[in-house]
């Protein structure tokens, strides 16, 4: 598991109303193996296959309200009442991939590329610091500029200055020897998304170059090093948003978990019976494509 993270500036004191929960009897007829996962999840800070398994299949409101609710417990002992930011320094936007959902992709000829300098940077820390900022966070494409060297010239350059403060990074995939020296020169966290755990998935979004594995490898690689590592994955890409779906059983790793496949609207009728509602999709897709063409030109006139 991941070091405990290390306390941050309390930027702000004020109180998260959304984290409260009103106080209500837990039903005492609960699901007694829901309520051990949970204690056995919480104490041994991790989860297995079968585990989270049986909590996403949790539909039972009170289940999920004792789930809820040891959640917030577990954020409010961690976090506390506060909001927590970080200042987060965009240093380049030029990037030797070319994935194909990303603005600064390889091949996007329109992107005004920038790259700042390392007194910039050290400038916007120093405007950051004086905010109360404690963590800063570099972030960029995977430029080839800013070799290992420059990196770390950077990463200490902000520790020696601000010892106080954290120091993240967001650079994409990387050998581990270079994830190694960026923490020995004094990174403690890394930021990387693994995008969608599904390999076709992958694939549609990235071209051949790139790997789900490489990008895994990556994240196992930051664990090891000692890195608090922040990953996620992302919503919204037309393969997931795709309306004509099956559910399917699959074995992974020898527990059957429900998972959904992408069909064409006459497979999904016949397999559902129900009307896949072409005109209607057709007519959504129409509008949503409008929306962002309407975004775009709206942005080039703001701009101007
Ligand atoms: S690696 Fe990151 S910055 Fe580069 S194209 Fe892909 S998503 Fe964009």
């Amino acid at each position: 598991m991941e070091s405990e993270p290390k306390p941050f500036t309390q930027i702000s004191q004020e109180k998260n109303k959304h984290t409260k929960i009103e106080e209500k009897p837990i039903k005492t007829n609960m699901n007694e193996e829901i309520k051990s996962t949970i204690n056995k999840v919480k104490q041994s800070r991790n989860i297995s296959l079968e585990q989270l398994k049986l909590l996403l299949e949790i539909n039972d409101d009170e289940d999920v309200r004792f789930i809820r609710e040891e959640a917030v417990k577990v954020c409010q002992k961690t976090y506390g009442n506060q909001v927590l930011i970080r200042g987060l320094i965009e240093f380049t936007n030029f990037c030797k991939n070319d994935c194909y959902y990303c603005g600064i992709r390889r091949s996007n000829s329109q992107a005004d590329r920038y790259r700042l300098t390392k007194e910039q940077m050290l400038d916007c820390c120093a405007s950051g610091y004086e905010l109360g900022f404690r963590t800063f966070v570099l972030q960029g494409g995977e430029d080839g500029y800013f070799t290992d060297d420059k990196i770390c010239d950077l990463v200490s350059a902000i520790k020696e200055k601000y010892p106080d403060c954290a120091v993240t990074l967001s650079i994409g995939e990387k050998s581990k020897e270079s994830y190694q020296t960026y923490f020995n020169a004094g990174a403690e966290r890394y930021l990387l998304r693994h995008e969608t755990a599904e390999p076709e998935h992958y694939q549609k979004l990235h071209p051949d170059s790139m790997s789900l594995e490489n990008r895994k490898r990556c994240l196992f690689d930051l664990k090891e090093i000692g890195y608090q590592v922040g990953s996620g994955f992302m919503v919204g890409s037309l393969n997931k948003i795709w309306p004509w779906k099956i559910t399917d059983t699959e074995l992974i790793n020898g527990v059957p978990f429900d998972i959904e496949k992408n069909v064409l609207p006459g497979t999904f009728e016949q397999a559902t019976g129900s009307d896949p509602l072409i005109w209607q999709a057709i007519l959504m897709c129409i509008i949503g494509i409008l929306l962002i063409w309407g975004v775009e030109k709206l942005a080039v006139v703001l701009k101007k």
